[in-house]
């Protein structure tokens, strides 16, 4: 029996919640059936229907060398011949950790996870459990992982309810998550100054941390105003609290040194997930010698069967060690990638006028958004102003002409080492068109 999208989603809406194991790739985000992915090679996603794409999602993320790597495919061939898992204490895991603290200077000791959210969520008891105070204080639009304590504000709302820019309207964004969970932890307008100076002034005292995204990556792609991360840096010293820098998407994708080291700060405690695993389940949690001690012997438990897996470890180090080579080549090349695609979009964006199209990125991250500003600068401007329905009818249309990013405004595209001018050439192409065909 030959499978195809459509065949494949109505045996999954049988036996699988929306046919797919997170929202974000089901008929919520796609308004129907996603496409089923085969196989992925280099830039390229092919799908059960036999249609190739140039992937612009790279998993989220997750794929800094791209699909199916030769450095990647060789090292899971030769240790998964080894064992899959022994959660036992392993040489490659002090390898990476070495590295890893070499590469970052405010990390002094790391401890593994799997995923970003559960590096979050160990990371926010450990710091409330080192300064002993419960209050978490996090910004609109920012996501964390779908831990209880910190999915508050993290969706899209209307104006009506934004609530002071100095006193949010906390929302839950889901059922099942009681009012205690999330009674201590205090939403902040970000990228604006004064917001977080006044929430410092009332609730600092009692914050255990601060916690941001570097570039805001849930909403898009919004790079920090000049000065405003390290004007949160400065409060957060002032007042005691824990400087924590969710560096989920913006580690080993903006920099070797994430954001950190773009906008020159000193996080006393980061996590990284996505593409330190390059494309296996890992996350950490790093920082300063003081703030880890915390988790010695379990004072701030932290657990984990699959943490610090064996095969994902060593696909770890594959990719850091091929994107460092040469002088940080591949850092280099993201990057210089992911600006040539900016400056192709926003060249094709001022032909195709008429449909208001602005594009924003950083470094290696970019995303399209349909609004009438000229750009958008936070949470509030995204939700007044930017037209995701229009957004997902774009991309619904990209995919016929072979294209792939995913179809949520919230979420960005982002390139690999892989991709080629002519891939970007190729993508501006079908984004004319697109533009030219769409209503
Ligand atoms: N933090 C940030 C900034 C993220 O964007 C994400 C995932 N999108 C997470 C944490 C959670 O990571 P994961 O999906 O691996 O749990």
């Amino acid at each position: 029996m030959s499978n195809t999208s459509q065949s494949l989603f109505d045996r999954g809406m049988k036996v699988l919640v929306e046919g797919v194991s997170s929202a974000s790739r089901g008929p919520a985000t796609f308004g129907g059936a996603p496409r089923y992915m085969s196989h992925g090679q280099g830039a390229r996603l092919y799908d059960v229907d036999g249609r190739a794409y140039i992937d612009w999602m790279m998993a989220f993320g997750a794929l800094p060398l791209g699909h199916a790597h030769p450095r990647i495919v060789e090292t899971v061939t030769r240790e998964v011949a080894r064992g899959t898992h022994f959660a036992t204490a392993l040489e490659v895991e002090v390898e990476v950790a070495e590295m890893l603290v070499s590469l970052l200077p405010h990390v002094d000791k790391v401890r593994f996870a799997n995923t970003g959210t559960e590096a979050a969520m160990a990371a926010f008891r450990l710091c409330r459990g080192h300064t002993g105070r419960r209050k978490i204080i996090k910004f609109e639009g920012h996501y964390h992982g779908w831990w209880d304590a910190v999915l508050v504000n993290t969706n899209p709302l209307p104006p009506t309810m934004f609530g002071h820019p100095n006193d949010p309207i906390r929302i839950p964004d889901s059922s099942g998550i009681p009012e205690e969970a999330w009674k201590d932890t205090i939403v902040v307008r970000w990228n604006d100054f004064d917001a977080i100076e006044t929430a410092m002034r009332l609730h600092g005292a009692e914050a255990a941390c601060v916690v941001t995204e570097g570039v805001m990556s849930n909403m898009g792609v919004i790079p920090p105003k000049p000065g405003y991360l390290k004007h949160i840096e400065d409060l957060c010293r002032k007042y005691g609290a824990l400087f924590y820098l969710d560096e989920t998407v913006t580690g080993f994708r903006l920099a070797a040194g994430g954001c950190a080291e773009l906008y020159g700060l000193t996080p006393d405690i980061v996590t990284y997930g996505k593409a330190l695993g390059g494309g296996l389940p890992m996350a950490m949690i790093g920082g300063r010698a003081d703030v880890m001690a915390g988790l010695e012997w379990g004072k701030v438990l932290h657990f984990g069967t699959h943490n610090a897996g064996r095969l994902a470890l060593h696909v770890t180090k594959t990719m850091l060690e091929t994107m460092l080579e040469n002088d940080q080549a591949g850092f280099k090349r993201i990057k210089t990638l992911g600006q040539s695609m900016a400056a192709e979009l926003t060249r094709v964006a001022k032909t195709s006028n008429r449909h208001g199209m602005v594009v924003q990125s950083v470094n290696s991250m970019f995303q399209i958004f349909f609004t009438d500003q000229p750009e958008i600068n936070d949470f509030r401007d995204f939700c007044t102003h930017v037209d995701r329905v229009k957004f997902r009818n774009f991309v619904l249309r990209l995919f016929d002409k072979g294209i792939y990013m995913n179809p949520s405004a919230t979420l960005h595209s982002l390139s690999a080492i892989v991709h080629t001018e002519d891939d970007i050439k190729a993508t501006a192409k079908a984004v004319a068109e697109v533009l030219d065909e769409m209503p």
